[in-house]
C-alpha cells in the first residue's frame, strides 16, 4: 500500500544551512529576550512580506491574545464561527463576548453585510480571519469599522505572503495576527508575530510580549511572556529563504487538483482566489448532496485509503461548549456557516507533495462518483 498522506507536511530547509547560524547562538549565548536573530527575523520579515512593523511572538495565539490587550478591547467582538478555536479563545482569554456572524457562501470569510447588524452599544471591535489565506472584503469591514468608531483586528494565521492589488493583505486593519505553526506555510515549529502600523503600537505590543518592562526597572502594563527565542528565529530566517520555491510548489498541488477534480460530480473547489498572491495554504473542496457519499464517509473512506484529510472547519466554533449557550450561536443565525462545515475537506496539500500522491488522491475520490 501507498505510504500515508497528511494533511500538510513541514517543508524543512537543509539542515547545513541552520548549522552556521546555531554556531553562533551557542557563541553568543544569546538565548532569547529579543537577540541578535529575533531582530534580523523580523527586518527580514517586512521586507519579504512588505510591511512596516512586526513583533515576533512565541505562537500565534499569544499574538491575538496580546493584539487584544494593545488596544485595550473590552465589551463585544464580532466574529467568524468559521474558524480555528484559538480565534475566539482569545476574545474569552481578554474577558471579551464573541458575538458571532454568519460568513459569505463565496469567500467563507464574515459577512460584511452581516457584520454591520450584529453591532450594539458595546460593540469594539471586528476579529475576522482570511480563511485559507482567501482576503477578506477589507474595504467593506474598514468602512463599517470607521463608521462605528471600531477596531480591526486581523487574524491573518493563513494569510502569509497574501497579497492583493495594494501589496500585502497584512497592511488592512489595525493590526493583523500571524502563525508560524508547523502546520502553517511558514514556520517557526510554534511562532507568530503581529503586524502593526506605526511604531507606538509595536512599541506598546513589544513591552506587552515582555512581561510589560519598558526598562529593567519599568513594568507599565500586566504582560504576558510572549517572546520568540533565539533558535527558533534562526530556523525562521533560513526558511524564509525557501518560501518562494514552497509557494511555487504548493501553488502546482492547488492547479492538479483543480484540473483532476475539475469534471467529478458533486465535488466543488472554491473559485480561484482573486488575490494578486495567493499562499495555498489549503485546498478546500465540498462534497455536494449529488455525490454518492457524504463529506464524513469520504473522509473516512480517504483515511482507509492512508489519506488524512482534515474537515477544517468544523466543528464550527459555536458548537464548542464554551460558546455555544451565546445568543450568537445560534445554528439559525449562521446557516452558511453550518452547511459549509458539514461539507468542507481540506484535502493534503504541501511543498513536497509528489504529483503520485495528487493522482492517487483524485483517483481515490473520482472512483467513489462513478461507483
Ligand atoms: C493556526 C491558527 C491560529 C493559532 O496559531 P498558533 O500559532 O497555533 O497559536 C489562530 N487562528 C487560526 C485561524 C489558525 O489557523
Amino acid at each position: 500500500m501507498a505510504s500515508p498522506v497528511y494533511v500538510t507536511q513541514p517543508f524543512l530547509p537543509p539542515l547545513e544551512e541552520l548549522q552556521p547560524l546555531l554556531e553562533e547562538i551557542w557563541r553568543s549565548r544569546r538565548l532569547t529576550n529579543g537577540g541578535p536573530f529575533h531582530e534580523r527575523l523580523e527586518r527580514a520579515l517586512c521586507d519579504y512580506l512588505g510591511v512596516k512593523h512586526i513583533s515576533l511572538f512565541a505562537n500565534g495565539t499569544l499574538g491575538l491574545v496580546t493584539a487584544l490587550q494593545s488596544l485595550r478591547i473590552t465589551g463585544e467582538v464580532i466574529t467568524t464561527p468559521f474558524s480555528f478555536v484559538a480565534t475566539a479563545h482569545a476574545l474569552l482569554w481578554n474577558g471579551i463576548r464573541p458575538v458571532f456572524v454568519d460568513i459569505h457562501p463565496e469567500s467563507l470569510n464574515l459577512d460584511p453585510e452581516q457584520v454591520e447588524a450584529a453591532i450594539t452599544p458595546l460593540t469594539t471591535a471586528i476579529l475576522p480571519v482570511h480563511v485559507y489565506g482567501r482576503p477578506c472584503d477589507t474595504s467593506a469591514l474598514q468602512s463599517i469599522a470607521d463608521r462605528y468608531g471600531l477596531r480591526l483586528i486581523y487574524d491573518a494565521a493563513h494569510a502569509f505572503a497574501v497579497e492583493d492589488e495594494g501589496g500585502s493583505v497584512l497592511r488592512h486593519g489595525d493590526l493583523s495576527v500571524l502563525s508560524f505553526h508547523a502546520t502553517k506555510v511558514f514556520t517557526t515549529f510554534e511562532g507568530g508575530a503581529i503586524v502593526s502600523r506605526d511604531p507606538q503600537a509595536k512599541r506598546r505590543i513589544d513591552f506587552l510580549k515582555n512581561f510589560g518592562f519598558t526598562d529593567e526597572v519599568t513594568v507599565v502594563a500586566p504582560g504576558i511572556n510572549g517572546k520568540l527565542n533565539e533558535l527558533q528565529a534562526a530556523v525562521g530566517l533560513v526558511q524564509l529563504g525557501h518560501v518562494d520555491t514552497a509557494l511555487e510548489r504548493r501553488a502546482a498541488v492547488d492547479e492538479a487538483y483543480r484540473c483532476g477534480l475539475e469534471d467529478v460530480g458533486g465535488i466543488r473547489c472554491l473559485g480561484r482566489p482573486k488575490s494578486r498572491r495567493h499562499n495555498y495554504s489549503y485546498f478546500p473542496i465540498l462534497v455536494d448532496a449529488e455525490f454518492p457519499i457524504g463529506r464524513d464517509a469520504l473522509y473516512e473512506h480517504l483515511r482507509s485509503s492512508g489519506i488524512f484529510a482534515r474537515r477544517y472547519f468544523y466543528p464550527l466554533i459555536t458548537d464548542f461548549p464554551m460558546y455555544r449557550s451565546l445568543p450568537s450561536a445560534d445554528k439559525a443565525r449562521l446557516p452558511v456557516a453550518a452547511q459549509v462545515a458539514s461539507q468542507v475537506l481540506c484535502l493534503p496539500i504541501y511543498p513536497d507533495m509528489s504529483e503520485e500522491e495528487t493522482s492517487r488522491i483524485v483517483a481515490v475520490i473520482s472512483a467513489v462518483a462513478v461507483r
